[in-house]
């Protein structure tokens, strides 16, 4: 199996450990509006996990999720990684850390109101990130520019989180601006996975989806920016080890070379800025 097989095959393993490895789930999310976690308002924009435990304690952050540092924690792992050339570890951080910055671009991952519970919406969560995608995916354009280094990878987590929170109001508003307007039915039972499930009408989802005005497609590309951005990274910060050997053919020459040689071009490795 080829390595980019491989981890679209493991991409959602994260998910998959959830209900058997304690403290998984909420390395998922963080409920940035929770009461209980208005002790991080005070730290600055992205705080160190070691100072919000001593603003919050440890089981309040564990309790309304830990996203942002978990991001870090896979980062830093990634770079332990690639500094020991340990081919199955550098592949199965990876496909975890992707996860991860994946969840991090989802509105719903960041809000205590994570599934429409708290505001009568139910299941909204699995309308926007899977019946959405699969009604409309095939036509967004997820060709996106070459990984950037990121620096300062705590930043950009958090700042990641908050872009994903400020959607958090029109995706609800527009859920329920279109079904107030709506007069057909809003479910419809449809096959899915063998087995016949209760939907939303395709034809809502079209309404909401316009509504939404690009929103997903838009949360879709910025991870697809950010993982390549953040796997890039964290072979910077291991020194840019050659990986012939380690990995299949074609990447000796580093990461950001790859990348521009899938995309028709040749380029030597770029220094850390
Ligand atoms: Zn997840």
């Amino acid at each position: 199996m080829m390595e980019v097989e491989w981890l679209a095959a493991h991409a959602t393993d994260a998910d998959r450990r959830k209900h058997s490895v304690q403290r998984e789930a909420p390395r998922h999310y963080l409920d940035r509006d929770a009461p209980a976690l208005s002790c991080l308002d005070t730290l600055g924009s992205a705080p160190w996990f070691s100072r919000a435990v001593a603003a919050c304690s440890e089981d309040t952050l564990w309790a309304y999720g830990v996203l942002p540092w978990q991001i870090q924690w896979s980062f830093d792992q990634l770079v332990e990684a690639f500094d020991a050339k340990d081919k199955a570890a550098i592949l199965r951080v990876a496909a975890d850390l992707g996860h991860y910055v994946a969840d991090a671009h989802v509105p719903l991952h960041t809000t205590l109101n994570y599934n429409g519970q708290l505001t009568g919406q139910d299941g909204i969560h699995a309308l926007w990130e899977t019946r959405l995608p699969e009604l409309h995916g095939g036509g967004y354009n997820l060709v996106v520019e070459e990984p950037v280094y990121i620096a300062d990878v705590g930043s950009w987590a958090w700042g990641t989180l908050r872009d994903s929170h400020g959607e958090v109001p029109l995706l609800l508003e527009a859920e329920r601006s279109v079904t107030s307007g709506w007069d057909g039915a809003l479910h419809v039972r449809e096959p899915r996975g063998g087995v016949m499930q209760l939907q939303r009408d395709g034809l809502w989802c079209n309404r909401y989806h316009e509504h939404l005005d690009g929103m997903v497609e838009r949360r879709w590309r910025s991870a697809v920016q950010g993982v390549s951005s953040l796997w890039y990274s964290a072979w910077m910060d291991a020194g840019q080890p050659s990986l012939e050997g380690v990995m299949g053919p074609g990447k000796s020459c580093g990461l950001r070379c790859w990348w521009g040689q899938r995309r028709g071009r040749h380029c030597e490795p770029k220094q850390v800025p």
